[in-house]
């Protein structure tokens, strides 16, 4: 039992928190405490999660107990009204093309040094292969991410996406953290936005928001000295949205971080959404601990807990309402129960099928390297929402109905009505 503000809140258990979304707002309004309930209700009513003060975002972002139920509940509610009852995915494949990298995230347990026994370094008709092989069996975007290997040829980004537009036109290429975006300014020396827009003219559709893990310096310096600062961070996305290249935002969790992180973060890219309109989505990624260095010299918990991997989903939504619409569900990071658990929690697409998912696996996660578009479809009827495709930036989404019936409820769902 913990004292909060004067009021008494409580750690729930873990069969409190799997039962919430039997609940609704109306069975736990009267047990949420008096400002995290004016303050779901504010957002319930505008559907804008740009109206709370700092200090309602930081009572959410620290709820417990029944707030903590409230704030799940509300985000489901929120994600009916803003989403609908659609789940959504893509049918993708990842392609990381080396695992050599010199820049040594201790998060990391995917890169290797350039003399260790199993490296790899994917050949551009190799890259151009993998793309090949996922259009032919129904993907329609690549996700090309890397280590970043000493003594690259410094247009070799740009070469693999030549290469893989070459093979499949159609295809979507979602490539280039902006790591790898600083390293290729690094590389040729060009200007960033001439860089960006170098590779956009030679095929990149759209940008992944990752290695941004925490934008904050400080909590950077532990995870990865090496890595982009957020300030570097921060510019790569603004100016890839200023030309044109759209991207996902995401936020690892988990970690050492506390609930402010999370609130700076999603605050943050709540404020460039405003200004850009560039993000098509919020990711958040839970730490994979197990093979770990973040883990093993002890400077990390060992992963989110139940109520962080729920609760950072359903700020989520809360925060980013009215400014990013979509929230995903990352199935890697998570078994099978807790990410369906999570589109109850505020969420309403569950990412891609992956084909080949290499970093989350290697530090230990075990929810397997592809999902297929039929788990996908069994996963979100048995969640009781509708399954649909979606292409990368959400503007084409062909609906999977169930060979069942729909039932009473989904019937009513906007969609369908
Ligand atoms: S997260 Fe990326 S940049 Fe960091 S060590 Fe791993 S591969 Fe390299």
């Amino acid at each position: 039992m913990l004292f909060r503000g004067g009021l008494m809140t409580r750690t729930l258990t873990q069969s409190e928190l799997e039962s919430f979304p039997s609940l609704e707002w109306s069975d736990l309004a009267l047990r949420v405490s008096p400002h995290s309930r004016t303050a779901l209700e504010q957002v319930m009513e505008t559907l804008d999660g740009g109206m709370l003060t700092r200090e309602q975002y930081s009572l959410l972002a620290n709820a417990d107990g029944d707030d903590l139920l409230g704030l799940l509940v509300a985000a489901d509610a929120l994600r009916r009204e803003l989403a609908g009852n659609i789940v959504t995915y893509v049918v993708n494949r990842n392609i990381n093309f080396t695992n050599v990298c010199f820049v040594g995230c201790k998060f990391c347990a995917f890169s290797r040094g350039p003399r260790e026994a199993d490296t790899y370094f994917l050949s551009l008709e190799q890259v151009a292969q993998k793309a090949t092989e996922a259009w032919n069996i129904g993907a329609t975007e690549v996700c090309i991410q890397g280590g970043l290997p000493h003594g690259l040829p410094p247009f070799h980004y740009r070469d693999i996406l030549r290469a893989v537009k070459q093979a499949v036109p159609g295809m979507h290429i979602h490539a280039f953290s902006p790591m790898e975006i600083v390293y290729g300014v690094e590389l040729t020396g060009m200007p960033l936005e001439d860089y960006l827009l170098m590779l956009r003219d030679n095929g990149l559709d759209t940008l992944p928001g990752t290695a941004a893990e925490i934008l904050d310096d400080d909590v950077r310096f532990v995870l990865s000295r090496n890595k982009l600062s957020t300030e570097q961070w921060k510019q790569v996305i603004r100016t890839a949205h200023a030309c044109g290249i759209r991207s996902t935002s995401t936020l690892m969790y988990g970690h050492v971080e506390s609930p402010e992180h999370w609130v700076n973060q999603l605050l943050l890219f709540r404020e460039i959404q405003q200004q850009t309109g560039g993000f098509t989505e919020f990711v958040p990624l839970g730490f994979v601990h197990q093979n770990t260095l973040l883990f093993h010299q002890g400077i990390a918990r060992s992963g989110p807990t139940l109520a962080e991997h729920l609760k950072i989903h359903a700020l989520a939504r809360v925060f980013l309402a009215g400014a990013i619409n979509n929230i995903q569900v990352s199935w890697v990071k998570l078994n099978r129960n807790l990410s369906q658990l999570c589109l109850h929690a505020g969420a309403n697409d569950y990412g891609g099928t992956l084909m080949e998912e290499n970093i989350s696996r290697e530090a230990g996660a075990t929810a397997g390297q592809y999902t297929s578009p039929q788990d996908f479809q069994a996963l979100i009827l048995e969640a009781g929402r509708i399954p649909a495709e979606r292409n990368t930036v959400y503007t084409r989404i062909n609906l999977k109905l169930p060979t069942e019936p729909l039932t009473a409820e989904q019937l009513l769902e906007p969609e369908f009505a």
